[in-house]
């Protein structure tokens, strides 16, 4: 029996999950942060919460006897796919990173690349922003004079800029829907990390049709570890690890 750990948090993890769930000789574990209050499960098996750093997930793989993991978690949730790295290379467990190719701008677009949310932050021209940056960082907006449209999947804590509004939602979002959003609250800039994928592609779409510009925060370097862009490719490499 080999037992799979999916580091997930992802559309890509819970498909990947959804294939491999059913296979006969695979114990599957998915493991989620627990960030969302309600969030959405993966076939199989989850565990829930963090392990404790590098350590505690050596230790987790080496408790549940782990034979092969693969880190299918947001781009920018750096500090686990590092831990995994590191843990993968301490026990000796085969690790594959599936990540999502990242969005590139097409004739139209007005994107500005910046390396971090306070760099967007200090990046912002004079006008109404749509930050959809998600709820971690939001402080980095805190003492701005703007007016943000905020919108994440669960409320984000405290401090946020003093003018705002706070629209809670999850994606997958339509460009039709992005375009009145945007219309709507009069938005003269898109602030988004690079996530990434179809399932929040929308915005920018929308924000080429409307002519507004965006400050998109590049990826963080991700560890030096075998990574595919997609859960087809993934299968494959967990076939070859099985062989
Ligand atoms: P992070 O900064 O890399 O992780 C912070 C800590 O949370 C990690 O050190 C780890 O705790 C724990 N953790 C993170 N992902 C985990 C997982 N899948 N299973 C078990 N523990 C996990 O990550 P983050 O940016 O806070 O993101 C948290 C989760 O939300 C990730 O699973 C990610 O896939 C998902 N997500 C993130 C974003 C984003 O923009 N960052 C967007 C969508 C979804 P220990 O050190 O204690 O092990």
């Amino acid at each position: 029996m080999l037992t799979l750990l999916i580091l997930g948090g992802t559309s890509e993890a819970r498909e990947l999950a959804a294939a491999i769930a059913p296979r006969d000789g695979v114990h599957l574990v998915s493991t989620l942060a627990g960030r969302v209050s309600d969030p959405r499960l993966p076939a199989g098996e989850v565990r829930i919460g963090g392990f404790g750093g590098v350590d505690g997930l050596a230790s987790w793989l080496r408790s549940h006897d782990v034979s092969a993991i693969i880190d299918a978690t947001h781009p920018f949730a750096a500090r686990i796919s590092a831990s995994a790295a590191s843990a993968a290379q301490l026990v000796g467990v085969p690790l594959l990173m599936l990540r999502r190719s990242g969005w590139s701008p097409v004739p139209g677009d007005n994107w500005h690349w910046v390396t971090s949310l306070d760099e967007a932050a200090h990046s912002l021209p004079p006008g109404r922003v749509f930050l959809t940056t998600g709820r971690q960082g939001l402080l980095f907006f805190a003492d701005s004079d703007r007016w943000f449209l905020i919108r994440c999947v669960d409320p984000p804590p405290p401090p946020l800029p003093a003018h705002h509004r706070l629209l809670l939602a999850r994606g997958p979002y339509t460009v039709d829907g992005e375009l009145t959003l945007m219309r709507d609250h009069r938005i003269d800039v898109l602030v988004t990390k690079d996530s990434g994928g179809p399932y929040t592609a929308a915005k920018l779409t929308a924000a080429r049709t409307l002519g507004l510009p965006v400050i998109i925060v590049r990826r963080p370097t991700p560890p030096d570890v075998p990574t595919v862009a997609t859960v087809a490719e993934a299968l494959s490499w967990l076939d070859s690890a099985v062989a």
